[in-house]
């Protein structure tokens, strides 16, 4: 069945090339039964969704599982995804900063959902490291004053499976015994992956950690570790040499050796600094993506997670 009522509100306002090709693919509906169709922004907001969802939905990712979420905007066709869908699940307006306007543009009679999954949690302002650079946006753009990488500490990334869960309970209420009962499921990996983390750290208590962006400022509050950001950087800028005199004093000073870098940026800036204090580079990946690759390999969020763990603490014991 094709609805051609979509083809008018797939375009939006701001979107000029909009065109009326766009939205003849449509899904047709399953039998009378539809499913539920959900569209997620990041990796970790699909593996959420995807674990609660578990058979009862078709849960799409959006942004391309290799692409730094960031700069990233939605084609007319992206939006015309978005549009059709039951559910939009986004982290947060700092982070996929085009999901207001989406919202917006939308047709006051479009029945798709949008769930903020950082919604309820207190969010931190951005670290004074970042605010001291010429550019006050966080690195590479999120243009944000709170920090939105809730999603890096498992104890908040509870909170956002739970939003979630009660989203599709609310648009799919038939579901809501199996949904409740994966999101239980998921919720308990998380719960024991926040204990490991919490056993493992407790000893490093206080001890910081040089990260090349600012993305685990909830992550090293919930275990009791300092962030140290290489200040307001994209991947491609390089810190003023101040900035890095600055780090390689403090990096003396308190004597760390190591510079954590992340997957999807060029490792310049960490390595440049690291060769500076003679210090090693180590990934710490922020799950802003996880490539195909990678989760062919099996690598998802709790794994990619216990990796971290594991290099925090080889890294952090000696
Ligand atoms: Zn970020």
């Amino acid at each position: 069945m094709i609805k051609t009522g979509i083809v008018t509100l797939a375009c939006f306002t701001f979107i000029s090339g909009c065109s009326s090709k766009e939205s003849i693919n449509e899904k047709s509906s399953v039998d009378g039964d539809k499913k539920l169709h959900i569209v997620t922004t990041f990796y970790p907001m699909y593996e959420f969704t995807k674990n609660i969802a578990g058979d009862q939905a078709t849960v799409d990712l959006l942004i391309p599982a290799s692409s730094e979420p960031h700069a990233w905007e939605p084609s007319p066709k992206d939006m015309a995804n978005i549009q059709k869908a039951d559910l939009l699940v986004y982290n947060s307006p700092f982070f996929e900063t085009w999901v207001p306007k989406v919202e917006e543009s939308l047709d006051k009679n479009n029945k798709t959902l949008f769930i903020e999954a950082s919604g309820g949690i207190a969010l931190m302002e951005g670290t004074a490291e970042e605010e001291d650079g010429e550019d006050h946006n966080h690195d590479h753009g999120h243009g944000h004053a709170m920090d939105p990488h809730v999603w890096l500490s498992p104890a908040l990334a509870q909170k956002e499976v739970e939003t979630i869960t009660a989203a599709l309970v609310k648009k799919d209420p038939k579901n809501k015994e199996v949904y409740e009962k994966n999101s239980q499921d998921y919720i308990q990996q998380l719960k024991s992956l926040d204990q490991s983390y919490r056993d493992s750290l407790k000893e490093y208590a206080g001890k910081e950690i040089i990260t090349q962006h600012a993305a685990f400022g909830y992550l090293t509050k919930e275990y009791g570790l300092m962030q140290v950001p290489i200040a307001g950087l994209s991947p491609e800028e390089e810190p003023s040499a101040a900035r890095l005199a600055e780090l390689k004093t403090f990096a003396q000073e308190h004597n760390l050796h190591t510079i954590y870098f992340e997957e999807l940026a060029s490792p310049k800036v960490a390595e440049t600094l690291a060769s500076e204090i003679g210090a090693k580079t180590k990934v710490l990946n922020t799950l802003e993506g996880l490539s195909k690759e990678d989760q062919e390999k099996g690598l998802n969020y709790i794994e990619v997670m216990k990796n971290n763990l594991k290099t925090l603490v080889e890294t952090l014991s000696h």
